[in-house]
């Protein structure tokens, strides 16, 4: 597609109906890269984010595109009525809207779960009333700490529904329900994304998450934090591989009825992780041990014959490529901070 300066107004002065992109979640981690890429695609986006956990700098950086607008909104919160005056013309509608990193979202559990079910279901109807396609971001959280090894779509799950990660993982499980069943009613076009651990540039320095903690805890120079013996297992799936993912699964013509995993099955265990960041930084920092967080997932790792099979998907970014930039990104990053900042928590 041809990218226009006026998002409106096709070359002869044609209104051209423009893809409208409502991104919830659209200046965090995921969200900042999906919007730069439907508008590098020549679409127009409107960015909701409650700015709670996203790092401003990522929507300083959008703010200057065309076709971007933002507005500061919790979907918790009944949507504002400028946004649903846009309903005619907003095409597709993007759930990317919660804290994704344990300590974050822990915080305050009860808008985390409020976030998934209240806020997913706004959007939902926002994309009933608009006629738009909608997409969750659900989660390899709703496995919980899995029984069945890698882990396909139609493994239900062992979730404590009891636990500190419950806001999260019941919350996305929620969601998933409610929008299936506006799927199932015909109220809506939905696409559900399971998302596994998901890293690249624009990830808080201090979100928490094994990735972030360890390159900035091997860059500062600090203590390096592996929880329990680091003998867990994740599988890293580079953001732009991410964002790939999702693009295709929001345009694919399925019927959307099944959730697809969206995620790197390279797996490995925190200490293999662990041994990449210190070969790529050369840090001579000790290494500490912490308790191993509740409910830590034991292993983790995507089957995802069914992105595979209906996106025509596999993500292609190796680890050592993928920790390569985003260690030169957090090195530049960190290097514009004030010196005094403190470690990732
Ligand atoms: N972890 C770690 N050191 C840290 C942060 C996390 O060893 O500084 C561990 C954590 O306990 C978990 C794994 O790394 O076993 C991945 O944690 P992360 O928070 O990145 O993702 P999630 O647990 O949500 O998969």
């Amino acid at each position: 597609m041809r990218k226009q300066t006026n998002p409106d107004h096709g070359p002869r002065g044609t209104v051209q109906p423009l893809a409208l992109n409502v991104v919830a979640g659209g200046a965090g981690f995921i969200g900042s890269h999906l919007c730069r890429a439907l508008l590098d695609r020549g679409d127009s986006v409107l960015c909701l984010d409650t700015l709670q956990t996203a790092r401003p700098s990522n929507l300083r950086a959008l703010e200057g595109q065309p076709r971007f607008r933002f507005i500061r909104h919790d979907i918790s919160q009944p949507l504002p009525p400028e946004v649903l005056r846009l309903a005619p013309r907003i095409t597709r509608v993007w759930n990317l809207a919660c804290p994704a990193s344990p300590p974050h979202y822990q915080r305050d559990p009860e808008h985390t779960m409020l976030t998934n079910v209240v806020g997913t279901n706004h959007l939902l109807r926002l994309a009933e009333t608009a006629k738009a396609r909608f997409l969750l971001t659900s989660t390899s959280e709703v496995y919980g700490d899995p029984e069945i090894h890698p882990q396909a779509e139609d493994y239900r799950g062992n979730v404590s529904c009891t636990g500190p990660r419950a806001c999260y993982d019941e919350g996305k499980r929620a969601a998933e329900a409610l929008a299936f069943d506006y799927a199932r009613a015909g109220r809506a076009q939905v696409r559900v994304a399971r998302i596994f651990n998901t890293y690249g540039p624009n990830m808080d320095p201090s979100d928490g998450r094994v990735v972030s903690n360890l390159i900035c805890q091997a860059l500062r120079g600090d203590e390096l934090t592996v929880c329990g013996d680091g003998s867990q297992t994740r599988s890293f799936c580079y953001v732009s591989d991410m964002v790939a993912g999702l693009m295709a699964l929001m345009e694919a013509e399925i019927d959307g009825t099944e959730p697809v995993n969206l995620g790197n099955p390279a797996e490995l265990t925190v200490n293999e992780l662990l041994g990449h960041v210190i070969a790529l930084t050369g840090t001579r920092a000790p290494v500490v041990h912490r308790p191993l967080p509740v409910d830590d997932p034991r292993r983790r790792r995507p089957d995802i014959s069914r992105a595979r099979a209906l996106l025509d998907w596999a993500p292609r970014v190796a680890l050592a490529e993928g920790l390569e930039a985003t260690c030169a990104w957090f090195a530049e990053e960190l290097a514009s901070e004030p010196a005094a900042a403190g470690a990732a928590g």
